[in-house]
């Protein structure tokens, strides 16, 4: 080798972007580096470590954080739905609101409403520093929609369709004299949607580009047929992907599965052979310890989004005996709040307040906890940690910075603490999504924001014309709103 070559050994290599700042890795040793760097080319990260020795050794084409930034893994929401973002607050504090508003939304947005919609949800996403979001949908005529915006917007997608193949009734306590709960399947339905996932699952897997990542929703237990249930276990195996299920979500659920099969939901799908390494559950507020062992033994997964346990006033999520099980605990957005970063501090004040104040436990649920389920545990929750979820060598670079030239988070003892407890949504400067940037200087780049909004209000008036009269009780009480 001549001193010529040697020289052009030591010159810095290329990459798109060097970020540097307070780099939290949420690798398997959970380093932090104060004065770190993560180096990307093309979708993946080179390079991860201390500043110095990342720039001595990548020139980059951009650069991108600063001295007291935070740089940290992209968010992964693990629940959602593309299609419920216009209605939210037309649905507040009128309860249940789930099948009588946020369900009929879907059904009245139309090809372009959900569009709409998905723009609106995935840009809300993007600017609070998710890189990767989860729909659940039932309705075929929006995956094609979610699965295209997703890819115009840039943000990773895990894509869960299914139709629900069967219909069921809860007699209520009053109509039990003569009355009975009962359900019926429709098998017609169920090997359409069969076929149809069968399809889905290998167009979109090709489709996706490695973004868009197909998956399964067998919605619930009173919507989805034991047969259903089997068949998505086998199609989840085949296609190497997760099936999504609703489950424990509200009482009527349990009593229904308790009358019809004299078991709980999860001792029910357990029993058919459904829950396994593939099986992410959605909520389980009202999970017994029979059931959370069951989980755990399949090593089945969790997704948690801890505004709905207020927003259906169920209960709260068992995360810190999920966690102590050994269930993997990923968090949801779903719908009602779109930044992750709330998300996080709410978990993190219910479940420390649920699990800490009636034991005295302080550390029973922290805000690494937190932090953990909204990159690394979402990441293992929808099987995609191979590639996402920490600053890792050989991963994809969906990587967010977090504005630190910020009084709200300095001084700064403790990172991810102070992520957790102070940052928001606004705070975040600059999105990567598989070595893309796609939200620079807070303001979302794959789509005209100021376009949107205005897009949104007109959808949003049609939607609000056809489900106002839903609600049980006008949307303002005491408060007047004046229009003018
Ligand atoms: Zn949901």
């Amino acid at each position: 080798m001549t001193d010529a070559d040697k020289g052009a050994d030591l010159r810095p290599q290329a990459a798109d972007f060097v970020v540097t700042g307070t780099v939290v890795t949420a690798d398997a040793e959970r380093r932090v580096y104060t004065d770190g760097a993560v180096a990307v080319r093309d979708s993946r990260i080179v390079a991860v470590g201390p500043r110095a020795e990342v720039e001595a050794a990548y020139e980059p084409g951009r650069r991108l954080g600063g001295p007291r930034d935070l740089v940290i893994p992209g968010l992964i929401d693990t629940h959602n739905h593309m299609a419920q973002a216009l209605v939210r607050s037309l649905a507040l504090e009128d309860l249940p609101n789930i099948t009588r508003v946020y369900i009929p939304a879907e059904d009245v947005l139309g090809d372009g409403g959900i569009r709409t919609s998905a723009r609106v949800t995935m840009a809300n996403l993007l600017r609070a520093g998710v890189t990767t979001t989860t729909d659940t949908t039932c309705t075929a005529e929006h995956e094609e929609a979610v699965g295209e915006t997703a890819l115009e917007t840039g943000i990773r997608c895990a894509l869960a369709v299914g139709q629900r193949d069967r219909t069921s009734r809860l007699a209520s306590n009053y109509e039990q004299i003569e009355g009975r709960s009962e359900y019926q399947d429709d098998p017609a339905v169920r090997a359409d949607n069969i076929a149809h996932l069968e399809d889905f699952l290998t167009r979109w897997s090709a489709r996706g580009r490695g973004l868009v990542r197909p998956c399964i929703h067998a919605a619930s237990v009173p919507s989805v047929s034991d047969e259903m249930f089997m068949a998505a276990r086998d199609l989840a195996e085949r296609h190497d992907t997760v099936m999504m299920t609703h489950i424990n979500r509200d009482r009527e659920e349990i009593e229904l599965c308790v009358s019809l099969f004299g078991r709980r939901p999860l001792e029910h799908l357990s029993r058919l052979g459904v829950l396994g390494p593939r099986f992410l559950a959605i909520h389980a507020m009202l999970t017994t310890a029979r059931e959370i062992r069951l989980l755990a033994e399949a090593e089945a997964k969790l997704t948690h989004a801890p505004v709905v346990c207020t927003d259906i006033v169920s209960a709260v999520t068992d995360v810190v005996g999920m966690r102590a099980a050994g269930v993997t605990v990923g968090l949801g957005c779903d719908t009602v709040i779109n930044d992750i970063l709330a998300v996080m501090r709410i978990a993190f004040f219910m479940q420390a307040q649920a699990a800490g104040i009636p034991m005295y436990d302080p550390i029973g649920f922290t805000t690494e906890d937190a932090f953990d389920m909204a990159t690394i545990d979402g990441a293992r929750a929808l099987m995609w940690d191979g590639e996402i979820g920490s600053l890792e060598v050989g991963k994809a670079a969906d990587i967010a910075v977090i504005d630190g030239e910020n009084p709200r988070l300095s001084p700064r003892h403790n990172p991810v603490g102070s992520i957790v407890r102070y940052a928001v949504g606004t705070d975040v400067r600059s999105v990567l999504v598989d070595g893309r940037l796609v939200v620079d200087d807070s303001r979302v780049l794959t789509l005209d924001e100021d376009l949107l909004l205005k897009e949104a209000d007109e959808v949003a008036v049609r939607v609000r014309e056809d489900l106002l009269h839903r609600r049980y009780w006008p949307l303002n009480q005491r408060y007047k709103v004046i229009d003018g």
